[in-house]
């Protein structure tokens, strides 16, 4: 098997890299590495825990070290980065990376004081990792120069149409110089995306690493059958049984969040949420009492857990099964990480069974079934036959039902298309991505 080396990687990487203790790269690193540092632009197609900020940030630091210009450090690399949080993991691994290297990195992001980003920005950088608002604020301000920068990277690009960033990254693009190497990663490639790369990658090789290959076998999937009333009462136990220590907790909405910390905390489970609501101050305090341990049991909604970047999760629970299957892999992508083992439980109560369907066909396998709990419901598993999607909820009431088709717009073609999806007929590749539009400007709204 490739190790570091073969890959042409620097000593000083090589050294930095086995302190974190990585003796094998992961397939986005062994695609990406040696055409990047041939100078070759990448349009990588890869998630969060793949190992894609080492496959971008090794060949970085590697060709900017062997050619630093004289006098004040200029940015020569950029980094944008949807979340906050995500930034500023992105930052702390170019930290760990370029440990034996003369290089000056630094993460900004918006919702803090400028004042210690802009006194660090004056003293000079080599590598700037923003996410897109704070970054045009500052250049605007006359803060940030990014005239000379080599390379460009723009990462999660999914994620940061989805948060409505497309025109900040054309401005931020409008001001690059023209001669540079660029980056895109994304964890899918729906045509918006591919039409940005298509804008600016030249030549680019496309390294691509299927969700397939993101659900490792060493994570032990299992599905649970039982009502929504008793999510909670299962979930307290497999914590209180399993004794977890590291969990994450996938809730839809930030409202179910919040109540379900509050519901571990009356079962005695010290929880903590993290949602789009939450303010940087209390994202940062439940992820830095995450990871030290101090709180057990993280609950999050999908886009906060945007690059929760934490190794030593061993428990994934969706507490509410993701309505878009790409969210399941990724979400149970934060468990067995570096090496280590996992365990990813999906409970599936009776109005989610049709978003079970879509998940076992996106990872192409059945999710072994756990029944061995005291809340095990038949009236949970999906019909045979069943396409995916979302179905109808009995417990909604009927007058409501008929007054939400009605607010979509009047739109009687859309109205037949959720009478067809709720009665579990199938729904065409048209409707399934008007639907996934519909369900992630939801998801957006609701984070
Ligand atoms: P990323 O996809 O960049 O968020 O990385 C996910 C996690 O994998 C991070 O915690 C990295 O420290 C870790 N990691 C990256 N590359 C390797 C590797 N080759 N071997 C083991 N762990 C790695």
């Amino acid at each position: 098997m490739t190790d570091f080396e073969a890959l042409g990687l620097s000593k000083p990487l090589l050294r930095a890299v086995a302190a974190e203790g990585y003796t094998t790269p992961t397939p986005v690193q062994e695609q990406a590495i040696p055409p990047l540092l041939a100078g070759r632009d990448v349009l990588g197609v890869a998630q969060t825990g793949t190992g894609k900020t080492a496959a971008f940030a090794l060949p970085v630091l590697q060709i900017m070290s062997r050619n630093r210009p004289q006098g004040k450090r200029k940015i020569r690399a950029l980094v944008l980065s949807p979340t906050r949080e995500l930034a500023a993991q992105i930052d702390e691994r170019f930290h760990a990376y370029s440990e034996h290297l003369d290089i000056r990195h630094k993460v900004i992001f918006g919702g803090v004081n400028q004042n210690p980003q802009v006194r660090a920005l004056q003293k000079g950088l080599d590598i700037l990792v923003a996410t897109p608002g704070r970054l045009l604020d500052l250049i605007n301000q006359g803060h940030i120069d990014i005239t000379h920068v080599e390379f460009f990277v723009l990462d999660e690009a999914d994620r940061m149409l989805d948060m409505g960033f497309i025109h900040d990254i054309k401005k931020v693009l409008k001001l690059l110089p023209k001669k540079r190497q660029n980056l895109l990663f994304s964890a899918t490639m729906p045509s918006s995306i591919a039409n940005l790369a298509g804008s600016f990658l030249h030549n680019a090789i496309k390294v691509d690493i299927t969700p397939e290959e993101v659900t490792v076998d060493r994570i032990d999937q299992k599905i649970m059958f039982l009502r929504k009333a008793d999510k909670r009462r299962l979930l307290v136990k497999i914590i209180k049984q399993e004794r977890v220590e590291c969990g994450i907790v996938f809730t839809r909405t930030k409202h179910g969040a919040n109540r379900l910390v509050k519901q571990l905390d009356q079962s005695g489970i010290s929880a903590a949420a993290i949602h789009g609501n939450k303010s940087q101050g209390a994202r940062t305090k439940a992820l830095a009492g995450f990871k030290n341990g101090s709180i057990p049991i993280l609950v999050a909604t999908d886009i906060a857990s945007r690059g929760i970047d934490v190794d030593g999760v061993t428990h994934v629970f969706n507490y509410d099964l993701p309505n878009e299957p790409e969210s399941y892999v990724h979400r149970i992508g934060r468990t067995a990480r570096a090496g280590k083992t996992g365990v990813a439980y999906g409970f599936c109560d009776d109005t989610e069974s049709g978003y079970l369907v879509g998940i076992q066909r996106l990872i192409g396998k059945e999710i072994p079934v756990d029944s061995s709990h005291e809340f095990h419901f038949i009236g949970a598993i999906p019909k045979p036959g069943q396409k995916p999607g979302k179905i109808k909820d009995p417990n909604a009431p009927k007058k409501k039902q008929r007054n939400r088709n009605r607010s979509r717009g009047g739109q009687g073609r859309h109205g037949g298309q959720q009478r067809k999806g709720q009665s579990g007929s199938n729904q065409g590749g048209n409707n399934r991505s008007r639907n996934r539009n519909r369900s992630r400007n939801h998801r957006q709204r609701d984070d």
